[in-house]
């Protein structure tokens, strides 16, 4: 079992202020002529001469694994407002019991789990991965009460080939899936969010409901609302048993039909 810290490297203490004014720095070093930062420029831009604030961003923004400056903002502008809203119901827990946060860390999760679920509700889906809306995103796979788009699934897949697992820590057995909620023990890899986790299994389903799925518009990164898509997603399980039973009912239709011939 290996799991896969989401997204790459974008540590807790790094603030929106900080990836804004990272980006600042960077430019003014490659107008500088600083060589050592000209490295991170040529995978994106062929001429350094004419960089703008915005290059320099999307920069910033790929090296913490998001594909625009727009999604690395809003990741880091929800998830600061979750921190605060945790932070807050710590407080309250505190005050209602004093001394006994630390050991309901699980449960604060989970609250902040159902918050999210609630948002999503509210304002139609949200990606539990990159806090993307559904009327930003070109599809939306929605799981119980979890939420992944086409470009999370893309990276979370990223993440498993890259092989960039952390080493396993104390309680990382009690770690589920959210989608298909096996224990980390059943499973061999999965991907660690702020806001959700995802097997390689239900990863596999996704591309499977992605690839199936009517208006794949890959090529559009940011599609009008109206052709933005939010697709249920099934656990294997119970297509199994959908499947079994689609069977049964055939074969008793069959039989009915045999025994209705035989009795007139
Ligand atoms: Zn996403
Ligand atoms: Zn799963």
């Amino acid at each position: 079992m290996a799991i896969h810290p989401f997204p790459i490297g974008i540590p807790a203490e790094v603030t929106l202020n900080d990836v804004r004014s990272r980006a600042k720095v960077l430019l003014k070093s490659i107008e500088a002529g600083a060589a050592s930062e000209l490295e991170r420029i040529e995978p994106y831009f062929d001429d350094p001469s004419s960089l703008t604030l915005q290059q320099t961003q999307l920069v910033i923004a790929r090296e913490y694994g998001f594909s625009s400056w727009r999604k690395l903002k809003a990741f880091l502008e929800v998830r600061d407002e979750l921190h605060a809203f945790q932070r807050q119901e710590a407080r309250d827990l505190m005050s209602v019991d004093p001394g006994g946060v630390g050991g309901k860390t699980g449960r604060l999760t989970r609250q902040l789990a159902a918050e999210m679920g609630r948002e999503c509700e509210q304002d139609g889906g949200r990606c539990s991965f990159c806090f993307s809306s559904q009327y930003k995103v070109a599809k939306l796979i929605v799981g119980t009460g979890y939420y992944i788009c086409g470009d999370c699934v893309e990276l979370c897949l990223n993440l498993i080939n890259e092989g960039s697992a952390r080493p396993a820590a104390d309680g990382d057995d009690d770690l589920r899936c959210s989608f298909c909620s096996k224990l980390t023990t059943q499973i061999v890899n999965l991907v660690s969010a702020t806001g959700a986790r995802i097997c390689n299994e239900c990863l596999e389903l996704c591309v499977e409901i992605i690839s199936e799925g009517p208006g794949s518009n890959g090529d559009n990164p940011r599609p009008p609302a109206s052709s933005s898509e939010v697709i249920g997603m099934m656990n294997p399980g119970v297509k199994r048993v959908i499947g079994i039973l689609a069977i049964a009912v055939v074969v008793l239709g069959f039989l009915l039909m045999v025994w209705g011939g035989s009795a007139v």
